[in-house]
């Protein structure tokens, strides 16, 4: 048990900062969690979970003599939070974010912040497709990456206090750039989330195939799809709207390859397919070869059980 903030203040009570106070309490990284949410259901649940230690019904409140500050909101909401606890943040202190684009929080955030306040971006590569406090659990970060982007200007002892905190929640952190993570995670992240919003969708759409066919045949494939796909909407509006330039770069690049496929489809060369395939199949096996995904069948999903 090692106290590294004597009080974090956790401004959204969704999965992310709900895993954050399970991971801290479970080392005592944190003397006090202090927590903000903008729902009366939803502050109430945070009591009664026990994720927080106090609880304020303004992110001004919640921000008043914390150590460590972390935006845990959508990211489109940033700019008008950060405004809004500049002139109670406590001289010293560190403020950072959990949101999955980078650029787009800095730009809106910055501006804000007071001199002595310390603010460095970060993202945990980590999460699930549910929301809400109660989706929230400790070992959420464990063996997972965090990503910080810090600013020119952070003193290196914050940032360091930071990246410390971050493995002590279990994560392994990498530094970068805020423009180098945002063109990473559109292609590892945020494409592969449009694509299955637009294959269930498109799914939903064909009028030869009945709703009760597409959930009765579902094959693994398209549950998958349907599994990002059950990701929590805004959210996901705000990534697209704030990563747009490297959202439309791999887009661009994605259709090329796309065209490639339909194509060989077309022409029966089955040698493309075979070789795009084969290469596809490789990048899984890295995945596994580096711990970040199970080897087991079907994700290691125990089998559906018959109604
Ligand atoms: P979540 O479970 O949906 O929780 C979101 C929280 O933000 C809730 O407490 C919600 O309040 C609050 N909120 C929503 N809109 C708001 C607004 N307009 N003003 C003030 N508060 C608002 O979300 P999450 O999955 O924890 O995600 C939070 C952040 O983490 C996002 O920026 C996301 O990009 C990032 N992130 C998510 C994942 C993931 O897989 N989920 C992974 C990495 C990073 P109420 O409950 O009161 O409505």
């Amino acid at each position: 048990m090692t106290v590294m903030f004597e009080r974090v203040a956790l401004l959204g009570l969704g999965l992310i900062a709900s895993s954050i106070s399970h991971a801290s309490r479970r080392k005592g990284l944190a003397k006090h969690i202090a927590g903000f949410a903008r729902s009366a259901e939803t502050r109430e649940t945070a009591k009664q979970i026990g994720i927080v230690d106090s609880i304020h019904d303004t992110a001004a409140a919640a921000v008043k003599d914390a150590d460590l500050v972390i935006l845990c909101t959508p990211v489109g909401t940033y700019g008008a939070l950060a405004q809004e606890i500049a002139p109670h943040l406590k001289p010293g202190a560190i403020l950072t974010d959990v949101g999955s684009v980078k650029g787009a929080v800095v730009r809106d955030v910055s501006p804000h912040v007071p001199a002595g306040v310390h603010f460095i971006p970060g993202h945990p590569v980590a999460g699930t497709e549910q929301s809400g406090p109660r989706s929230g659990f400790a070992e959420l970060f464990d063996n997972r990456w965090h990503i910080l982007t810090p600013l020119p200007g952070n003193p290196p002892e914050k940032v360091q206090a930071l990246e410390d905190f971050w493995v002590a929640l279990g994560s392994n952190v990498e530094r970068m750039t805020h423009d180098h993570h945002d063109l990473v995670l559109a292609m590892t992240s945020h494409l592969p989330h449009l694509i299955a919003y637009n294959t269930v969708a498109t799914a939903g759409d064909v009028e030869t195939v009945t709703q009760s066919e597409i959930i009765k045949f579902s094959a693994a494939g398209f549950r998958d799809f349907t599994r990002i796909a059950a990701s929590d909407p805004t959210m996901w509006r705000d990534i697209f709207l704030n990563n747009r330039e490297a959202v439309l770069e791999m887009l661009g690049r994605f259709t090329e390859e796309l065209a490639v496929l339909q194509k060989a489809i077309r022409w029966g060369d089955g040698q493309t397919l075979f070789d795009l395939f084969s290469r596809a199949r490789d990048i899984r096996r890295g995945i596994i070869a580096a711990g970040q995904d199970t080897a087991a069948p079907n994700f290691g999903r125990a089998p559906t059980k018959k109604n």
